[in-house]
């Protein structure tokens, strides 16, 4: 059955959601919001003490609602905070239907759309009186953060097998099944210092050792499922001494965790050899950001929203992403999740919009996989 969407009421929850301040470790409005309107649905909230945990002013959201359809709930999920610049949004419904920021910050459609597709795609099912299976929600804070909230999250609480994360760009209708490996490190040589004017030669110069060893390290797509990347590199104190030290730090991300850990051994590889040559100290840290997954393509998530795709007149692809989301923390604990897009575009910049239409797509949606 095809539940009546409200678009008034929609717009209004997307405006009131992606206005004033939602920065990670910043969600308190955003979460208070949310509890009230998932009360009014039906759902008994609590909010857990990840804000006390991170640093943050608020909790991850839990909600349950009932349903009378047999069978596991399912798991639905997107994140309370927005990257900078997120404070004091004020976000505009265009003529056409488009809605942006003002230009001054992000809109926050990542992840307010994905926020109120969940809300309105069960409220129109409740309100037509349609049987729907029992509904988890989680809404977790500090996503932006590398994932931080859901990292956080007690998943015993959590009855689903199956989730449905709303934060992915582009149009409803296509999901995200495969992520990757996502390892950050901190190189730092140590070199020796020395007078470069007078006694350069007692010096060993720990740029020159970074700069070796980052001539050889293979960077940008190195083989098919990776990237390798060195973002930053610092050094040095004055202008007339040899560089004691340098610290670069880069990340490298691969479909493949094997082949990450692989990419990982080679650049300490490139900074060892360039250290040894030279006599310098060298010194690597990494952390494991993310785990690669991979969802089949027969999985019960996938089939369900292929289906629900099929009614609706929706293009069900699947494609891999690139990028983190809390689903990462989903497969962790063993349940098998998928990322929808929710229409968002642009995402992670201050041109970032959505449109009316793809809102009441995205809610549509829901409801589908809710009744299903
Ligand atoms: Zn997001």
């Amino acid at each position: 059955m095809y539940p009546e969407i409200s678009e008034k009421r929609m717009k209004a929850d997307f405006m009131e959601l992606t206005t004033g301040s939602s920065e990670s470790l910043d969600e308190r409005r955003v979460a208070d919001l949310l509890t009230e309107k998932l009360q009014s649905i039906g759902f008994s909230v609590t909010e857990d003490d990840a804000g006390e945990m991170l640093g943050g002013n608020a909790g991850n959201l839990y909600g349950f609602l009932k349903g009378s359809i047999p069978g596991k709930p399912l798991l639905l999920s997107a994140h309370m905070d927005t990257v900078k610049p997120g404070q004091n949004k004020k976000p505009i419904l265009h003529e056409d239907g488009t809605i942006t920021s003002d230009g001054t910050t992000v809109l926050g459609a990542d992840d307010a759309a994905g926020l109120v597709e969940i809300l309105e795609g069960i409220r129109s099912v409740r309100e037509a009186d349609i049987p729907h299976r029992d509904i988890e929600v989680l809404f977790p804070v500090a996503e932006e953060i590398y994932i931080q909230g859901s990292g956080v999250f007690d998943f015993s609480r959590i009855h689903a097998e199956e989730a449905y994360v709303l934060d992915m760009s582009g149009d409803v209708g296509s999901a995200a099944v495969r992520a990757p490996s996502l390892i950050s490190f901190r190189v730092t040589v140590t070199g020796r210092a020395s007078h470069a004017g007078f006694a350069p030669e007692n010096g060993i110069h720990a740029i020159a050792v970074a700069a070796a060893a980052i001539a050889k390290i293979h960077q940008g797509h190195v083989e098919e499922e990776t990237t390798c990347n060195i973002g930053t590199i610092t050094g040095g104190t004055e202008k007339n001494i040899v560089p004691e030290q340098c610290i670069c730090t880069g990340e490298v991300r691969s479909f493949l965790h094997e082949r990450a850990l692989y990419w990982i051994r080679e650049i300490r590889r490139c900074f060892a050899e360039a250290a040894g040559n030279a006599g310098a100290e060298l010194t690597m840290e990494t952390e494991e950001i993310l785990r690669a997954y991979r969802v089949p393509e027969d999985a019960p998530a996938v089939s369900r929203f292929r289906r629900a795709c099929e009614e609706l007149g929706l293009a069900g692809t699947l494609r891999p992403t690139f990028g983190g989301s809390d689903n990462h923390n989903f497969l962790k604990a063993g349940i098998s999740g998928i990322v929808l897009s929710c229409g968002m575009q642009r995402v992670h910049s201050t041109e970032e919009h959505i449109t009316v239409r793809e809102l009441l797509n995205g809610a549509a949606l829901v409801a589908r996989l809710i009744q299903d």
